[in-house]
């Protein structure tokens, strides 16, 4: 079936052929928010979230090549105590250490085996959402003064104090804590959802690099990766304070899936947790810096960085990377932005294919040669979808319709060249998918 949409002046008339259907030109009011989802942020706990900030901080260091035979301090320790917290949170939970074997090379001075700790809830599909974070941390050795500039630091004791309460135990909180709290949730997700605590990071993202390597080579069919790294901080080291934006950065071009997700995390984030204001930065990272999203990026997935609106170099790296330089109520905030947008996704219908099986975008200008005829394929559980678009000369989208349960929809007399098209699946409980962009392929 195919809908039209007629815009005349002022308001909106859809036509599904040529009965009117009133019930969809009704004004859009705000999206109904889902229970189950509104349930799952009530449940994210300040009290537990501190807890494991102060236990992160308590290992003296979870440098990747600090001890591993100690209970109680170095990253071995760090690691199993992540573990074990993760495996009694919930019997749904799938726990397990992500192992590789790293040989000595770079910044990795001898070889190790480095663990990623996970926990998978499986969903009625493989398709997966990510959150996930680096649970260790590092702090640099300063240079000795009188040093040239620009020498590096030298490498020092690995067993360095390096508390790394906000970088990145901040997110390795909200890792572990949306971990218990979807796995005791009972709520039944369409996707898998994957809470995964990286390694490695500061030795060149190699935990997260194994990883994402592993699962392109094995298919997985991972849909988003909210990378949480550095989400606690709101007192710059410029002494200008924020805690009010979580900035969300997204590798290009401008309609990458990524892009999608980043746009997807401002309209989750303003529907369920309006009291943050997402900033999307239309750049894959900060300038010189890295993040455990990026491999993921590497391997074709979709994949954004959050992180503090304003940073504190002064704490970074350091052994004053302390519970004092979090801010609890901002970063429960950002734990319930990620719980909102994770439970969105997973609950919602896969995205439409936008594509044919050339890669040419299935969008037309018929039927009078002039308009915009946007087609898709039906995505499994979906009810109904919307289209998005905006004029091709705008960061985001200006425009929404739901056009009902069809695969086709036409805007008479709007070029296909002017404007910038997408469509969302809708699941039955108001659920949408990230939205497929029509984009030309690229230039040969
Ligand atoms: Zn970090």
């Amino acid at each position: 079936m195919r809908h039209t949409l007629i815009r005349t002046l002022g308001f909106v008339v859809v036509f599904a052929g040529l009965v009117v259907k009133p019930a969809l030109a009704a004004p859009e009011g705000p999206d109904p928010r889902d229970p189950r989802i509104e349930k799952i942020l009530s449940q994210i706990s300040e009290q537990r979230i501190v807890e494991i900030l102060h236990k992160l901080g308590s290992f003296g260091t979870r440098n990747t090549l600090s001890s591993t035979d100690s209970p109680t301090m170095g990253i071995g320790a760090a690691r199993q105590w992540i573990y074990d917290e993760m495996k009694q949170s919930s019997p749904r939970l799938q726990v397990s250490f992500d192992t590789y074997q790293v040989p000595k090379g770079g910044r990795i001075t001898r070889d190790i085996e480095l663990r990623n700790v996970m926990a998978v809830l499986p969903g009625r599909s493989p398709r997966r959402v990510y959150i996930s974070a680096h649970y260790d941390s590092f702090a640099a050795v300063r240079p000795p003064a009188g040093s040239p500039r620009g020498q590096a630091a030298p490498a020092g004791p690995v067993d360095n104090p390096a508390p790394g309460v906000n970088d990145d135990g901040s997110g390795t909180a909200l890792v572990m804590e949306l971990a218990r709290v979807f796995g005791q949730s009972g709520v039944n997700f369409d996707a898998t959802l994957v809470f995964i605590a990286f390694a490695g990071e500061e030795q060149g993202l190699i935990g997260a690099t194994r990883h994402a390597e592993k699962m392109a080579a094995e298919h997985v069919p991972i849909e988003a990766v909210l990378n949480n790294d550095m989400v606690g901080n709101v007192q710059g080291g410029d002494t200008l304070e924020d805690s009010i934006h979580l900035r969300v950065f997204s590798e290009g071009p401008e309609d990458s899936p990524s892009r999608q997700l980043a746009r997807y995390l401002g309209r989750v984030g303003a529907k369920y947790v309006p009291t943050v204001q997402v900033t999307p930065i239309a750049r894959y990272d900060r300038f010189g810096r890295g993040g455990d999203h990026s491999p993921f990026n590497r391997q074709g997935f979709t994949a954004v960085r959050l992180t503090e609106a304003v940073e504190n170099y002064g704490r970074q790296h350091t052994p004053a990377d302390t519970f004092d330089g979090v801010n609890v109520p901002y970063l429960l905030r950002n734990v319930k932005l990620d719980a909102a947008a994770a439970a969105s996704l997973a609950l919602a219908p896969p995205p439409p294919a936008v594509f044919n099986e050339r890669g040419q975008p299935t969008l037309g200008r018929q039927p009078s040669g002039y308009d915009s005829d946007l087609k898709w394929q039906a995505s499994p559980g979906a009810v109904g979808y919307k289209v998005f678009w905006r004029s091709a000369w705008t960061p985001d989208w200006q425009h929404v319709v739901p056009v009902g349960n069809v695969t086709e929809f036409v805007l008479p007399a709007m070029s296909i060249d002017d404007y910038v098209y997408g469509v969302a699946a809708v699941g039955p409980d108001g659920n949408e998918s990230l939205v497929s962009a029509y984009v030309n392929p690229p230039r040969r």
